[in-house]
């Protein structure tokens, strides 16, 4: 399976204007400099789709982006974001758990993303487990494989799958272009 188009279709700031017009949403969460948006174009196949927001005031928008005419991918704001001011950062983690987790949007599944190569932080394991606990059908994203030794690979993703449990984890490397087809058909069953 693979995702024949994807346009973007909106960009908003804050919850006000959120999309919500009955199409089915997944969204892309991740920390940031996680790689969600290099793991978003290579997944569509765009060099330019999502773009890496490093200035924190324009971190708080969330884009939709129509995939296959039929689903949205939502790109939301990364979190932890270290060059944030702690109010800049309280605002981003509101809206993304208002939207996760409060909104009536009906979430296909989410996707979390987290880097293989640091394995799951302490940020990371908080989103896991508020997410769990709103019963949301998650797919993990270990983007960077291609940063881990081979020697360590193994033992690497077993380390983890034991924290993340029972979801599936995709490897994935944005840079090489690995685990694209997998992530596509998780997303399109
Ligand atoms: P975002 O802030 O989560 O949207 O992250 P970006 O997509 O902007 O990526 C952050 C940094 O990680 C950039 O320097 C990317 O080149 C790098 N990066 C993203 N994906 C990969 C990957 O699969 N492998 C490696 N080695 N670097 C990656």
């Amino acid at each position: 399976m693979h995702i024949k188009s994807a346009v973007f279709v909106k960009g908003v700031v804050g919850e006000d204007e959120i999309l919500d017009d009955g199409i089915p949403q997944v969204p892309f969460i991740g920390r940031s400099n996680v790689g969600k948006s290099s793991v978003i174009n290579s997944l569509t196949g765009q060099k330019n789709l999502a773009r890496s927001s490093p200035t924190p005031g324009r971190t708080r928008e969330i884009n939709f982006f129509l995939i296959n005419n039929s689903f949205y991918l939502v790109d939301l704001p990364g979190y932890g974001f270290a060059k944030a001011s702690l109010d800049e950062r309280d605002a981003i983690t509101k809206l993304i758990y208002w939207y996760l987790l409060f909104s009536d949007i009906d979430h296909k599944k989410v996707v979390l993303i987290i880097d293989a190569h640091v394995g799951v932080t302490s940020y990371d394991a908080e989103m896991l487990r508020r997410l769990e606990d709103k019963d949301k059908k998650l797919i993990i994203v270990a983007n960077k494989i291609d940063k881990i030794k081979k020697s360590d690979y193994v033992k690497q993703m077993r380390a983890i799958q034991g924290v993340i449990g029972d979801y599936p984890v995709i490897p994935y490397s944005a840079e090489k272009k690995i685990g694209v087809s997998q992530l596509a058909t998780e997303l399109l069953k």
